[in-house]
């Protein structure tokens, strides 16, 4: 099962859901991201981010609407297509720690691919591409638990990168990294061939990778722009409980997220 191209990475069509005590947590989202894109995922506390996260493989379900992932859909009652969708959405979750649990760095890289049946020289070949891509070749053998935290967050993104995921979903990348692992996080997401989605609170970071912004607020999507753009809308940002730090002018931040000269 291989997805075919010129269909988006993900597809949400009115997404409605409700967790079984009755808080109505999404209420009709709509979200198409294209191959290649990156996107973030901009809200307050309680917007429904996670929830939305964990309805893009198959982890919640039961309310209304539909997801599709590089055509296929989500259908938690397929469990041969639910196995593919999770192999297509990479979810990088906040905590390393959560996702890193085999004796050495090498066996977690491993520990999904070889799940979809690869063995011998390809599953060393997916093992060593994922470690590189992120620069943590030189760490395979060593136990994830001696690494520094932003180096466990890079092998978590590794161990996700082994899949061949469709899309890359990548909670907070930046929360708990000092601003040189943050750097190097950005430049390794940077340089990866790949469709994300970061959800983050994060607006520098943003700015920096993500070329467009979607804001989730009370369930909604309350916009979706031109990361700049949005960054530079006060009000928008007002509304929706979104800071930009101290001296911050998105007006001059460069990155991903800024807008090309001519338009300047
Ligand atoms: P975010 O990730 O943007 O902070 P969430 O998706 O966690 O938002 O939460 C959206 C809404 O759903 C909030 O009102 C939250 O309190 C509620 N919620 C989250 N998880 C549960 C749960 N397990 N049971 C009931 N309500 C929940």
């Amino acid at each position: 099962m291989t997805s075919s191209p010129g269909v988006p990475s993900l597809d949400v069509r009115g997404l409605a859901y409700a967790y079984p005590d009755g808080t109505q947590a999404l209420f009709g989202v709509d979200l198409t991201i294209g191959r290649g894109e990156r996107v973030a995922l901009l809200g307050p506390n309680g917007a429904g981010k996670t929830t939305l996260v964990l309805h893009l493989n198959g982890i919640l379900h039961g309310g209304l609407g539909d997801v599709t992932v590089g055509g296929l859909a989500v259908d938690p009652k397929d469990k041969r297509a639910l196995r593919e969708i999770r192999r297509r959405v990479g979810i990088v979750f906040q905590d390393p720690d959560d996702q890193l649990f085999m004796p050495t760095v090498r066996e977690d890289v491993a520990f999904g691919p070889a799940n979809l049946g690869l063995r011998g020289a390809e599953l060393d070949r997916r093992v060593a591409d994922a470690l590189d891509r992120v620069g943590m070749a030189h760490v395979a053998d060593r136990p994830p638990q001696h690494l520094s935290f932003g180096q466990r967050r890079r092998v978590a993104v590794a161990t996700v990168l082994a899949m061949e995921p469709e899309i890359l979903v990548l909670d907070e990348p930046s929360s708990n990294l000092d601003p040189a692992s943050r750097r190097e996080l950005a430049e390794i997401l940077l340089s990866l061939d790949v469709t994300v989605l970061m959800v983050t609170h994060d607006l520098p970071y943003a700015a920096e990778l993500c070329p467009r912004s979607v804001i989730l607020s009370g369930g909604v999507i309350a916009a979706d722009r031109p990361t700049r753009e949005l960054l530079m809308d006060a009000r928008l940002l007002a509304e929706h409980r979104l800071e930009l730090p101290f001296g911050f002018d998105p007006a001059l931040a460069g990155g991903a997220g800024s807008v090309s000269p001519r338009e300047r």
